[in-house]
């Protein structure tokens, strides 16, 4: 913390200066921690500091609580209602751009338009007045091609084995979809580009009428109303959708595995998801660094913006985290449960399939869906010209 190498001490305390004292320090804050997380318990109803004061009498669920004990009690008891919570991070390494992130530079180029705040972009009340801003910025960001990570048909897969109860994902870029995750396992929770909606009438389009609108620099409106036409992604200002609000109680009481994946775990409502889940439910996370961590004494009483978990801590039951790539850590789990080869060779015939088709007619992008939906009426046919989509 402080540079001034060789100046003796000042009034303020040095950490690491006196061994024993910064050890009685962190006694106390200790016992004054647990000390607050006692009367807490007793005083608070449900949530928060109870959990945890909770969660530390509890048993362990885990024999030994690292990456390989979850692997080997995954393989002898197994789990049956594996709830997957994801982010931007697994889809990075198809090239999608995190859309509503500052620092992708995506607002650069939007300075010709005046818009009052960058945000202001994805703001209900502002796209009424000025759709154009979107409809610009999307397609510049639109990808030129849809092909799914490893990490997309992992949860495939464990929906295949029957074994996923619900994929929650804060992405927008489809690709859930388009690894054949069915729309009902699924909660888009920031929504989706696969599906549209007109703002005046509520009238479905589909992904690829979408696209050539955006394509053709047209902001689209709808043949019914004439109202505009907006891809059923979240903006500020609108509600999440319904099912994330219906959905997880259930989901999370009866859940024994979540796993999160690629997430930052900062956006509210999605980041607290992990905290409903049940008293003996196993959580893995895989991701480039530790997050969603209880940490400090502010956690006890800020139940918003600080996570719970205990990955990687000595104290932790149930916490197990696997840090690194999204892909690797798949392939990892996979490998040890012997579906590693099952995963490859899916992920591979996609791409294989993927890549065919966007090759076939190559004025085409590749076709972002092949499954079924829930709302919009028909398969996406084709479109046109995507490769200026393309961001780099
Ligand atoms: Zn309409």
């Amino acid at each position: 913390m402080s540079e001034d190498k060789g100046n003796p001490p000042k009034d303020e305390k040095k950490g690491g200066e006196k061994p024993s004292t910064s050890r009685a320090t962190e006694f106390d804050v200790e016992a004054i921690r647990n000390f607050l997380a006692e009367k807490l318990s007793l005083l608070s109803s449900g949530g928060g500091a109870d959990d945890e004061a909770d969660a530390r009498r509890a048993p362990k669920v885990l024999e030994k609580v690292d990456f390989d004990g979850l692997m080997q009690h995954w393989k002898e008891k197994g789990f049956r209602n594996i709830v997957t919570m994801v982010g931007a991070g697994i889809s990075t390494s198809a090239g999608i751009p995190d859309f509503r992130s500052p620092d992708t530079g995506l607002y650069s180029n939007l300075q010709k338009y005046n818009l009052p705040h960058p945000t202001a972009i994805f703001e209900l009340d502002y796209f009424m007045d000025n759709p154009q801003p979107f409809f610009t910025l999307a397609k510049e960001l639109y990808p030129g091609t849809f092909k799914p990570t490893p990490c997309h048909y992992f949860v495939k897969l464990l929906h295949d084995k029957g074994w996923l109860r619900r994929h929650y994902t804060q992405n927008i870029d489809t690709l859930e979809r388009i690894a054949g995750i069915p729309g009902e396992k699924m909660v888009e929770a920031h929504g989706t580009f696969f599906t549209n909606h007109c703002l005046g009438c509520r009238k479905a389009f589909t992904m690829e009428w979408m696209k050539e609108e955006i394509f053709s620099d047209r902001v689209p409106t709808c043949s019914s109303c004439n109202g505009i036409v907006k891809p059923d992604i979240v903006f500020f200002g609108e509600n999440l959708p319904m099912e994330f609000y219906e959905l997880p109680q259930k989901d999370f009481r009866d859940c024994d595995l979540l796993i999160i994946m690629g997430t930052s775990l900062e956006v509210q409502p999605f980041a607290s998801l992990p905290d409903k889940v049940n008293d003996t439910c196993v959580r893995l996370l895989v991701n480039r660094e530790l997050v969603g961590n209880r940490d400090t004494i502010w956690s006890l009483f800020t139940r918003s913006s600080a996570g719970k978990m205990e990955f990687g801590m000595p104290e932790s039951r149930r916490d197990v985290a696997w840090l690194g790539d999204c892909d690797d850590g798949v392939q990892a789990i996979a490998d040890q449960l012997g579906f590693g080869d099952e995963l490859r060779d899916l992920v591979k015939r996609e791409h294989a399939r993927i890549d065919a088709e966007s090759t076939e007619e190559p004025k085409k992008p590749a076709q972002p869906s092949k499954e079924p939906k829930k709302e919009t009426s028909e398969p996406p046919k084709e479109s046109k010209e995507a490769e200026k989509g393309k961001t780099d």
